[in-house]
């Protein structure tokens, strides 16, 4: 590993490092080594407890942070179907606190599956609202005001993750993650030359800029965005940066400018299944046995294949592909039904 871990309060949710391994029979089915550089996975889909993900590494600082606060009772948001919503309520159990999500969904009654599921299973206390056309929806800031409020009578401490639990603190945990990765490279002997990853709310995105440029990484970072709404999200981004460089020490500055993302693989919008992400959930599945979800890593695993069929990437390169989660998504109704009959 380069350096140290950051002096900062940690709870753990991950049991040693995630492994980074190749994937001979994608390169193969692709074209082969004449054609393909050669493809490495870092399994950040094993990261953590209830099925995992990349919140996981967020939460381990953001929980951290919530117990040195002496907090009691965790509060998050997220779409109906949010992965970190799941981690969320998987963490609060192992950390001992109270759990509630407000989600949001555009119906009352939203479809029991998934990840919604799970929240259940996991003991938290769901509270559905609906969306707003606002940049702040109100009906979502008034049940976290609630809940707050009903923590603090019942003489609890209350602590609010935001979305994505992108928040400076959770960015840590992928500055974390790339000194984990380089590590595990130099283990291995091998200079990575790209890492294709998802870009969300773009806490995994500001972690990995900040990783490479604190570890000295070799490899250049490709985000496929997965949803709308681009300027916002890289202004986001290059904040956080700024503020978990400020946390961690370092005088790193990221331009928003700098920041770029693939704009090719968002489709229809959020969490809206695309033929190149379904392909890529085939292919990974048949190739690799490895499990790609429909709203995130799907598509960007889509910009990765679409790159290397246009052989934008030379065959003496190194890729590593950041798998980030999301497994529970395949098992909503109609989604597998629809990758299969492609
Ligand atoms: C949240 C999530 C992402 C995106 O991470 P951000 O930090 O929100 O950009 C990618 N993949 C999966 C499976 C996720 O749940």
């Amino acid at each position: 590993m380069t350096g140290a871990a950051p002096d900062l309060p940690r709870f753990p949710l991950l049991h040693g490092p995630t492994p980074l391994h190749e994937m001979p029979r994608l390169r193969e089915a692709l074209g082969g080594s004449s054609r393909v550089p050669r493809l490495l996975v870092k399994r950040d889909d094993l990261a953590g407890p209830a099925l995992g993900g990349n919140k996981a590494r967020k939460l381990e600082w953001v929980i951290g942070e919530a117990l040195a606060k002496g907090a009691t009772h965790l509060i998050t948001v997220g779409a109906v179907q949010s992965n970190h919503a799941r981690m969320t309520a998987a963490a609060a159990r192992l950390a001992g606190l109270g759990c509630t999500l407000v989600l949001v969904s555009p119906h009352d009654d939203p479809e029991p599956e998934g990840n919604l599921l799970l929240d259940h299973l996991l003991g938290a206390e769901v509270r559905l609202v609906a969306p707003s056309d606002e940049a702040e929806n109100p009906h979502e800031a008034a049940a976290i005001a609630e809940v707050e409020a009903r923590v603090r009578a019942e003489g609890g401490v209350p602590y609010l993750i935001p979305l994505g639990a992108s928040s400076p603190i959770g960015t840590v945990g992928y500055v974390e993650a790339v000194r984990e990765m380089e590590g595990q490279l130099g283990a291995m002997g091998v200079r990575a030359d790209r890492l294709f990853y998802a870009a969300g709310s773009r806490g995994t995105q500001a972690g990995l800029l900040l990783g490479a440029r604190i570890h000295g990484s070799s490899w250049s970072a490709h985000g496929v965005a997965v949803s709308p709404g681009e300027e916002a999200k890289r202004e986001r981004a290059a904040g956080l940066v700024r503020d978990a460089a400020a946390i961690l020490g370092a005088e790193v500055e990221i331009p928003a400018g700098e920041i770029t993302s693939d704009q090719g693989q968002i489709g229809e919008g959020y969490a809206i299944p695309t033929p190149a992400g379904m392909e890529a959930i085939r292919l990974l599945a048949r190739t690799e046995a490895i499990l790609l979800d429909p709203t995130y890593t799907a598509k960007a695993m889509a910009g990765l294949i679409a790159q290397l069929r246009a052989g934008a990437i030379p065959p003496d390169e190194t890729v590593v592909f950041l798998h980030t989660g999301g497994a529970p998504a395949l098992f909503r109704s109609g989604v597998l039904p629809a990758i299969l009959e492609g």
